[in-house]
């Protein structure tokens, strides 16, 4: 029996009897959350999950669960014939058959006759592009919904027993999929398997698997056989490469993820050269443990017109296609249907006559997960995300989830999830350390942003230590020194970091994704993950969360914060085209949340839109900004600019205010970043989530605020960091520690002879707080161009009262009027007088608008920063001067001067404010940029890969729209236009605007914008 599978036989029958102190239902946030239970020792097969509801995302009559080319026919077929379908991809993109194996030729005597056949292979070898888009495409024009990055981790039934859809898991949590009928597209016919279909076991020993790699020089050895493929012209007129399939004889224990996870790296062991350009993602194999379906093919493949689709469906199994090599057939026939042209055609018929299936089964009732009552089990549960497929999602339909155990499918000292820029540095580091390890990555290959995400190059970074080790290392592949315009190979990262994993003794497992804790009284103490075989804990002593998001920290209830109600402000984010062999492109075109699988999905289509002509789209979502835990110190500008020193620092960070957008801190609305780089120290404290133990968080998930992220975001610092997470987290594991509890002194000693940090950390204190001499000193300077500012700002309870002094002494109207908005913008209004003044003898300056990339200092003109403290003051003289200046804007105002008077109307305004913001927002040009279907989407979003201008007016109308509404509307504006943001595709605006909705009309706004 397959692990998997024996793991739940075996849960279910053996736990102890369980109690449900430990069970809550989801919370409003919709992080299931755990409440405190009593110590019980871990149950070494299975974990206990209390009963909960599960957010029900889609009602239809077909799912297709994998995004094959089989799959994508057969949703099309069912479509075309009335059916309401939809479609899981677990990769972030259609075409896993052909672009994951990297099966992208026709054989000889392969002609495609069906349309969308003839689309895919309009050329072959196809580009992956090619391949991907048109299947996009085919979806899109048969009206079927998909997803991208889902698995499927449990099947539904109805009331009576049957089948009637399936839980899928993807980085927005988990969503229920109600359906009447599933077509299980998935590689190891995973859907059928955890329905109870019957298969063949799978033969432990070696095992036939094929590995394309494009490039470089055919390997050779035991085991090995190569066939020469034609040459890949990868885009028109670009240089060809020479392609090789192996064959590879390979040891599999078993049939369980764990196996194939190994299987992976013994391939890529074998067929690594550094000339490698491309290669599978996948290893591909025809299953040599295939079901027992309803009929049974023995004979040779009799083509996907005539085959019975009976050997489709799984013996006592009903309401179920298995359209995959584990279909009931003769191994020889199952090499046949794998052909992606018969793929194609079976999946057409099998959609329909899905299509015809679900027509005659009425509506499932009592949909759920229906377990048996298990005698569970260690205390603990499962914290996940179950807010819906959108994560501001109002109270989304739900089916209950009974109590049960979830399989426990490993145990090691320190998992690390998101083998990226710090993970994989991470991973490599806690190995070392001798800690049994393990790295979670979805994507397959290692190295994050700096590999998959096409950035190939260092900005800044303190090069010191780890991060030297990394590019001596990735630099050691090259016969001679290589050095194409800075950047580095993308194949020779990720596969220097891949060995270092191997060589101390990690393991690794591609194409997994974390979506969940495992907590016990406040404690991580696993991390749960679905891989394509369905979904498991692995138990951990030291849980790192290197996804650069804060998956994992989130799902085990930390606070975590991005954009809100009070905050709309995000750098912008790319995803880049690829082109073959490319190492460097960097785009910034939308903001996207990685979090929320809708956007992430109308990124993917829309760029793959903008990049048509393009060998292949990127994978990894390149966000510059995205959640972040609450930490036990969070990381502010203001510490950066003191130079604040800290006694548990474990990087050092060297780089710039990047902003790719607008700043919002106090600091920055008062005196704009500079370009200088700084160095600076990060503290341990900003790896540990507030209030959760066992985990550590790494990199763009880590605690600072966001206007301090991009100085410690880099990725040679952020490399150093997560080896620094890497060792802390293996002595704590050693010690059996709670990871506030290691010796920090051992740990910088180590980095300090690792070189990651300089000495002087190891007798560092923290400098604050500031003496008051100090402060005072900064006061007296402050109103010279506000020099000495971040001094001010760090205390002002100090500052304060000086400021009003020095406001009051002040005869030069220069320095008055400094102190007046430093003193406006910390909400005084002892210098009001002042700024009414100045704003109102002072014509608009020029504005800023958003600007992505190269985005550096101000993000407000100085009559935009004196607006917004004069809007702090709270002073309601200022209603009538500033509507004086929002009626002279118009549509080719620039962003910031819109921003700037929302702010301080929302503060102080009210109905004769909010008719003039209404008059503002009616001036033509200004309304309508909300896309809220892909159609709008791609007619909205501009060519260029740095566009700003869409970006610019969607901000603009937001932001007036939500001043309106905290003014009390005019005529329901800005309440209907923040209802058609909060159906925005695009999250970040679709989440402010539905929390801004959640507030009373009329309340005045915070101050994050
Ligand atoms: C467009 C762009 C341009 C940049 N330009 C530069 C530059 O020129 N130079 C420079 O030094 N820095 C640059 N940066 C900054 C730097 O690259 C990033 O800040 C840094 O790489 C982030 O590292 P990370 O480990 O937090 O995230 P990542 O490198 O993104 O790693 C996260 C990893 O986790 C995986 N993952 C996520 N969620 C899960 C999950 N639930 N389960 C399993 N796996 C998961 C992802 O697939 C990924 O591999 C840029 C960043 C971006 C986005």
């Amino acid at each position: 029996m397959d692990k998997f599978v024996r793991f739940i036989v075996v849960a279910a029958l053996s736990f102890l009897p369980f109690t449900q102190e430990g069970c809550k239902r989801p919370l409003e946030d919709g992080v299931h959350k755990i409440s405190s239970t009593k110590a019980v020792p871990i149950n070494r097969e299975a974990v206990n999950e209390s009963v909960r509801d599960i957010p029900a995302s889609y009602d239809v009559d077909v799912v297709v669960v994998g995004g094959t080319s089989g799959g994508v026919a057969a949703a099309v077929g069912a479509a075309q014939k009335g059916a309401k379908v939809f479609l899981a991809a677990q990769r972030p993109y259609l075409g896993e058959d052909l672009c994951g194996t990297y099966r992208l030729w026709l054989e000889e005597g392969e002609v495609p006759t069906t349309e969308l056949a003839k689309k895919v292979f309009a050329q072959s070898p196809a580009t992956p592009m090619q391949v991907k888009r048109t299947l996009d495409e085919a979806l899109l024009e048969a009206g079927v919904p998909f997803l991208y990055g889902c698995y499927a981790t449990d099947v539904l039934r109805d009331g009576g027993g049957d089948i009637a859809g399936v839980v899928i898991a993807n980085r927005s949590g988990r969503q229920a999929v109600r359906a009447k009928v599933i077509i299980d597209a998935t590689t190891r016919a995973s859907v059928a398997r955890m329905a109870g279909a019957v298969f063949m076991p799978y033969p432990s020993g070696l095992q036939t698997f094929k590995r394309v790699v494009v490039g470089g020089e055919a390997q050779s050895g035991n085991g090995i056989e190569v066939r020469k493929m034609p040459a890949i012209p990868p885009v028109k007129d670009g240089p060809a490469c020479g392609a090789v399939e192996y064959v590879l004889k390979i040891p599999m224990k078993d049939g369980s993820f764990a196996s194939f996870a190994q299987a992976e790296q013994i391939a890529r062991d074998k067929t690594w050269h550094r000339g490698q350009e491309d290669a599978s993602e996948t290893l591909f194999q025809i299953p040599p443990d295939p079901m027992k379906g309803k009929k049974s093919l023995a004979g040779p493949w009799p083509g996907a017109a005539k085959v019975d689709l009976d050997v489709f469906r799984p013996m006592g199994v009903n309401r179920l296609f298995v359209l995959g090599g584990c279909a009931d057939m003769s191994r020889d026939a199952a090499e046949k249907l794998l052909r992606p042209l018969e793929l194609m055609g079976v999946g057409s018929r099998i959609g329909e006559a899905a299509a015809l299936e679900a027509k005659g089964i009425t509506t499932p009732q009592n949909v759920g997960l229906h377990a048996k009552p298990v005698l569970a089990v260690a205390s603990g549960d499962v914290g996940e995300n179950l807010s819906g497929i959108r994560m501001m999602q109002a109270g989304p339909a739900t089916i209950v989830a009974s109590q049960r155990a979830v399989p426990v499918i490993g145990e090691y000292d320190v998992v690390v999830v998101g083998g990226g820029t710090g993970g994989a540095p991470a991973g490599i580091a806690a190995a070392r350390q001798e800690a049994r390890t393990l790295v979670v990555e979805y994507l397959y290959g290692l190295g994050g942003v700096g590999t998959m995400g096409l950035i190939g190059k260092y900005y800044y970074g303190y090069i010191n230590g780890f991060t030297k080790e990394v590019d001596e290392g990735v630099a050691g592949f090259a016969d001679i020194a290589e050095n194409k315009g800075g950047a580095w190979n993308i194949q020779w990262k990720m596969e220097w970091y891949r060995r270092e994993l191997r060589k101390a003794g990690a393991d690794i497992w591609l194409g997994a994704l974390g979506c969940g804790a495992f907590v016990e009284n406040g404690r991580v103490k696993g991390v749960v993950v679905a891989t394509p075989q369905g979904r498991g804990v692995v138990l951990a002593r030291v849980v790192i969360d290197s996804t650069g998001n804060a998956d994992i920290a989130a799902a085990a209830g930390a606070a975590c914060v991005y954009t809100d109600g009070s905050g709309i402000a995000v750098q912008g984010a790319g995803l880049p085209p690829r082109q073959f062999g490319a190492r460097y492109t960097n785009t910034d075109w939308t903001f996207i949340d990685d979090s929320d699988v809708i956007d992430v999905w109308r990124a993917f289509v829309i760029a793959k839109d903008k990049f048509k002509s393009a060998y292949d789209l990127g994978q990894l979502v390149d966000t510059r900004e995205r959640r972040r835990v609450v930490g036990d110190f969070v990381m502010s500008p203001l510490d950066i600019l003191n130079h604040r020193t800290y006694p548990d620092t474990i990087a050092i960070a060297r780089s710039n205010f990047d902003s790719h957008g607008f700043t919002i801190h106090p600091l920055f609305l008062l005196r704009p970043p500079d370009r200088k780089e700084i160095l600076v120290s990060v503290p341990y404290r900003c790896l540990l989530p507030k209030g959760l133990d066992g985990i550590l968080v790494t990199g763009l998930g880590a605690s600072a605020h966001r206007d301090a992220m991009p100085v410690i975001r880099m990725q040679a610092d952020i490399q150093n960091q997560g080896y620094a997470a890497g060792v802390a987290a293996a002595m704590a594991a050693k010690a059996g520690k709670s990871v506030r509890d290691i010796d920090i002194r051992a740990l910088q000693k180590h980095l300090v002879e690792k070189g990651n940090l300089p000495e002087n950390v190891l007798t560092d204190k923290d400098s604050f707080p500031l003496s008051k001499e100090k402060v005072k000193d900064a006061v007296e300077r402050v109103a010279n161009e506000y020099e000495g500012l971040e001094v001010v700002l760090a205390q002002p309870e100090d500052a304060m009262p000086l400021l009003r002094e020095a406001y009051k002494a002040a005869t030069d109207e220069k320095q008055k009027l400094a102190y007046a908005h430093i003193l406006g913008m910390l909400g005084d209004a002892t210098g009001v007088d002042t700024l009414l003044e100045t704003v109102k003898s002072q014509p608009w300056d020029k504005g800023w608008n958003f600007t992505g990339m190269g985005q550096y200092g101000a993000s407000v003109s100085p009559l935009d920063s004196i607006i917004i403290a004069l809007g702090r003051t709270g002073d309601k003289r200022a209603v009538k001067i500033i509507i004086e200046k929002v009626e002279q804007l118009d549509p080719n105002s620039e962003f910031s001067h819109c921003r700037a008077v929302a702010m301080a109307l929302e503060k102080i305004g009210g109905a004769t404010a909010a008719r003039s913001v209404a008059t503002l927002l009616k001036k033509p040009g200004m309304m309508g940029h909300s896309f809220t279907d892909i159609e709008q989407a791609r007619r909205r979003t501009p060519a260029s890969d740095s566009d700003t201008m869409e970006r610019n007016c969607s901000l603009r109308e937001l932001v007036l729209a939500e001043a309106l509404y905290r003014c009390g509307d005019y005529e329901g504006l800005g309440g209907k236009i923040l209802k058609e943001y909060s159906r925005d595709l695009r999250a970040h605006y679709a989440r402010h605007a539905q929390a801004v909705l959640k507030e009373k009309a009329g309340r005045s706004g915070k101050d994050r914008r």
